[in-house]
């Protein structure tokens, strides 16, 4: 065990990178550097609402001095023997270029040498940098809470993600109009603990080829594959080119991670995509209740919907042709680039293919099965099936009348409603049986496979909100209820029965659980 606040510090990022050579502290483009110096604002009365047991476990980290600890993750000290500073980056936002975007509100405090590995630990929320444009670098308690919460949800949940330490609330006030309807309201302010091997988001290297800066480009793109891809060798196009490709297929999985777990990011712009492959960013993201692909939780993308569930992976796609375009200097050549994407396209469906067979509880694939699983996603969304339920439960499937049951109870439908898809579920249950009865696998082996892919828990929207309601009047005890069950998503977990719940009626329309804008 060491403590939190002995760790080593080891700079990595910015000892290799270029820093932004002013250091006033004031919105303005910063051309050649990667970063730029700054100091986190001091919160006028940080209290900590959490803490990441879990994480700080697997780091194999204590806390000896709570209050050093909380003066640290607050922003209120800086972490000993560090030194702070913002990240450059540009971004494609709903896709358009948009110039320099940059940490606007997340502050890195300090790289930090934990066993073999060096993790950033950042503060989203501790105050202006260069990057903030008109905004004020905070952030408000409800999106901390979210951020918190989720990040943590989606590590135990086995997808790939930045994790988060701790939650601190700031003392101090926030103005943020909610619905962006005029209606400006202050709320607590927050500072999240964020903690990642990599910050760096496409964006880091859209914004140098965008002011055709390739020194800078081949900087960061070299210092990125020493850091985090040394095994694919030395800077060379070739090196560049198998950069890329790992890239998109760590990409590519965090989707199929995404789909499988009913997980909309919701903001899936190049600025808020890491070059890691993990889950960055938690802004107005959701999780799919009934089954529609149609669906986005972000209001601010509501007339296109963009990022809505179903259309992820062609997303993600078009985020690595950005990316792709920002290599391309390095590279010089479009085909070795052409061909990765291409690829992509064939081997995400061969990985979403494979992933809803393990939904469904089929260990012997064949390509009839594909027919099945289109079906199946079309019953679901058509007679409004709560997906987690459905398939959490489709391991207990035995025959097809018991289980119609059972599809009925999941779906969001009234009574004479889903009577209209009875005949059609029936049929698909009978074929279903059938498959099944294929399978060499033993009734128990089957069962646990489905339930070591089919959450039990996820943080349903309404979920996060209750504990946001709750949190708002200084009761963090939700939040930690929240914590606790999410760090065993495919377990039982009897006595948190309530949590594998259809959404409540009362969520459908409301603020924060099925509609939440970008303000946060
Ligand atoms: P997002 O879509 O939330 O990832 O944010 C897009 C950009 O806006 C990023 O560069 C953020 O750093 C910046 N940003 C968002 N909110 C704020 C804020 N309250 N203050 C300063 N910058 C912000
Ligand atoms: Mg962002």
């Amino acid at each position: 065990m060491a403590n939190f606040l002995d760790l080593e510090v080891d700079q990595r990022f910015t000892d290799s990178l270029p820093a932004d050579y002013l250091t006033v502290n004031m919105p303005r483009q910063v051309l050649e550097a990667c970063f730029s110096w700054v100091e986190t604002k001091v919160p006028s009365n940080p209290s900590l609402v959490h803490r990441s047991s879990e994480f700080m476990k697997e780091l194999k980290l204590e806390v000896e001095d709570e209050e050093a600890f909380l003066k640290v993750v607050s922003g209120a000290v800086p972490y000993p023997g560090a030194k702070a500073y913002a990240m450059c980056y540009g971004g494609h936002q709903f896709g358009h270029w948009a110039g320099q975007l940059g940490d606007g509100r997340a502050i890195n405090i300090a790289e930090l040498n934990i066993g073999s590995s060096n993790w950033k630990f950042q503060l989203k929320g501790a105050g202006p940098t260069p990057y903030s444009r008109r905004a004020d670098g905070l952030a408000v308690l409800r999106s901390s809470i979210r951020e918190y919460l989720c990040s943590e949800a989606m590590h135990h949940l086995g997808v790939p993600t930045t994790r988060a330490l701790s939650l601190v609330t700031t003392g101090d006030l926030v103005p943020r109009d909610i619905m962006y309807s005029g209606d400006v309201q202050d709320e607590p302010g927050a500072i999240v603990c964020r903690v990642s091997p990599s910050f760096v988001r496409f964006g880091g290297f859209e914004i140098f080829t965008s002011r055709q800066d390739v020194e800078n480009l081949t900087k960061l793109t070299n210092h990125v594959i020493k850091e985090h891809y040394p095994h694919l060798g030395e800077p060379s196009k070739e090196t560049y080119v198998k950069f890329f490709a790992e890239v998109v297929d760590r990409t590519k999985k965090m989707i199929v991670h995404w789909q499988r777990v009913g997980f909309v990011h919701g903001v899936m712009n190049t600025d808020n995509m890491s070059i890691l492959g993990l889950t960055i960013d938690y802004g107005p993201y959701g999780w799919l209740e009934d089954y529609n692909p149609g669906w986005t939780p972000n209001t601010t993308d509501a007339q296109h919907k963009r990022y809505r569930f179903g259309s992820q992976a062609s997303i993600a796609l078009w985020n690595l042709v950005q990316l792709a375009n920002a290599l391309f200097p390095l590279i010089e050549e479009a085909k070795p680039l052409e061909d990765i994407l291409e690829n992509y396209k064939k081997e995400y469906l061969a990985e979403y293919f494979e992933m809803m067979c393990a939904k469904i509880g089929l260990a012997e694939r064949s390509n009839l099965d594909a027919q099945l699983i289109d079906e199946l996603k079309e019953l679901l969304e058509s007679s409004s099936i709560d997906m987690t339920i459905f398939f959490r439960n489709l391991s207990q499937f035995e025959e097809p009348n018991t289980f119609l049951d059972v599809v009925r109870e999941a779906s969001y439908l009234e009574d004479e409603k889903f009577d209209n898809f009875v005949d059609s579920w029936s049929s698909w249950l009978h074929d279903y049986a059938v498959r099944l009865g294929q399978e060499k696998r033993s009734r128990e082996e089957r069962i646990k496979a489905m339930n070591a892919v089919n959450p039990k828990y996820v943080l349903r929207n309404y979920m996060a909100q209750l504990a946001i309601d709750a949190a708002e009047h200084e009761d963090y005890s939700l939040v930690d209820e929240l914590y606790q069950l999410l760090l065993k998503p495919y377990d039982e977990q009897p006595e948190m029965e309530k949590w594998f719940a259809k959404r409540p009626d009362w969520a459908l329309n409301k603020v924060g659980c099925s509609m939440l804008s970008c303000s946060s």
